[in-house]
């Protein structure tokens, strides 16, 4: 288990200092995190590291998962989708029963937080509670905010009107409520299995295992599968810089229990490439940290071909390990890229295969993207900046004027 005093060697012992002061004042309150998956996806990927930290700090920081069938992902899913600007048909009954669901999950679930953390639209609902219960409600949106379907819009706002407050991860994705907004964004952790450093041989013998030539450059995208990641569109690029460059695509991912869709977006992948021997499609099981660090290490280029994009952690993950990124310039991407400086941002297929050929032929241009990213990441999305902004985020829901009401 990381300590969190491991992490001074990196940020800095003043940091450490801090957090433990910050986290001191919140003696007391529990923190009671919710969300709709235990595994897979950037929501869980967070709250894995960041919980067990927080109660080294000394917070009393629980989380809890929502239940829900299928029948109830599949509205979520599409809840999701439309967020993001997809056209889905979403009825009044799959909005009474994921409303349904939310009140069952309500009486269920002990909500015994003084802080009532709710992540994303899936729980957004159990903020009913509130007139009951009283508690401070605050509601952590993860997604990529900049153009959804307003009828779903209307409905989700009329929760996220009951919340203390709101956090975005980007300033692009702020709404016009009468409501606290806060800005944080995610980050990674750089002591985790999916990021610390790696001796060479663990990742040449993992890539042997994946079957995937050394010799030869290789493009990656790690993501779940999903119609949004674009990883269709991945193929493509890489088809088109396959005609100049003799490279390999490996496309990784595994599911997440809240996302339905995943095993139809793999098979589209699966066809997609075909019987390309140097297309790679690997399904990871839960807990591929190390695998996905080998990955993303051994990789010449890493490509993060997103439509939509909250934040984009396996951006951050890239080029934490000072890889040069090629990511679409969507949502949270371009707070971590900046265009031919900390990485490529791209807004098309044949954009990506272009930039793909020039990173690949200038090794020199792509190691100084990767360092620019390395060096940004360090300045902004280490989780330590992330702990500091959620102590002082709780801490402010107990201040009015200059008093802190604790
Ligand atoms: N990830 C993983 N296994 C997979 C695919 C993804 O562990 O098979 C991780 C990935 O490394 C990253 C997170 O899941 O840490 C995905 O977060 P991101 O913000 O990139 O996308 P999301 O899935 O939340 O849309």
């Amino acid at each position: 288990m990381v300590n969190v005093n491991d992490y001074a060697v990196i940020v800095g012992q003043g940091i450490i200092d801090e957090l433990f002061l910050l986290a001191q004042r919140l003696q007391g309150k529990i923190i009671q995190n919710i969300n709709s998956t235990a595994v897979g996806g950037g929501v869980a990927e967070i709250l894995i590291r960041i919980i067990p930290l927080l109660r080294q700090l000394g917070v009393d920081a629980r989380w809890d998962v929502i239940k829900g069938n299928e029948r109830f992902f599949g509205i979520t899913k599409k809840i999701h989708n439309a967020l993001h600007g997809v056209n889905v048909e979403i009825t009044s009954e799959d909005l009474g029963y994921f409303l349904e669901t939310n009140r069952d999950n309500a009486q269920e679930l002990n909500l015994y937080g003084d802080i009532l953390f709710i992540h994303d639209s899936q729980p957004i609902a159990l903020v009913e509670k509130k007139k009951d219960i009283g508690k401070k409600w605050i509601w952590r949106c993860h997604v990529d905010f900049t153009s959804p379907k307003q009828d779903i819009m209307n409905f989700l706002r009329s929760y996220i009107e009951k919340y203390d407050a709101a956090v975005f991860s980007a300033p692009a994705f702020a709404m016009d409520i009468n409501l606290t907004q806060v800005l944080i964004s995610p980050s990674i952790d750089p002591l985790s299995d999916k990021n610390k450093e790696l001796p060479q041989e663990t990742i040449n013998s993992i890539m042997e295992g994946f079957g995937i030539d050394p010799n030869r450059p290789v493009i990656t995208q790690i993501s779940r599968f999903d119609y949004l990641k674009d990883p269709v569109g991945v193929i493509k690029a890489y088809r088109m810089c396959k005609k100049y460059i003799d490279c390999q695509l490996v496309l990784a991912g595994g599911g997440a229990t809240d996302d339905p869709e995943g095993l139809k977006v793999l098979e589209e992948v699966k066809s997609a490439a075909a019987d390309d021997p140097d297309i790679h499609v690997l399904l990871l099981p839960p807990a591929s940290d190390i695998e996905i660090n080998a990955l993303q290490r051994a990789s010449t280029v890493i490509l993060q071909k997103s439509l939509k994009e909250g934040f984009g952690l396996t951006v951050a993950e890239a080029l934490w390990k000072a890889k040069p990124v090629i990511a679409g310039a969507v949502g949270g991407i371009p707070l971590q890229i900046t265009h031919k400086y900390s990485g490529i941002l791209t807004h098309s297929i044949e954009g990506t295969a272009y930039y793909l050929k020039q990173l690949i032929n200038e090794p020199e241009y792509a190691r100084k993207l990767g360092e620019n990213g390395r060096e940004h990441i360090k300045n902004n999305f280490l989780i330590t900046r992330h702990l500091r902004d959620y102590l002082l985020l709780f801490l402010s829901l107990y201040y009015e004027g200059d008093i802190i009401y604790l």
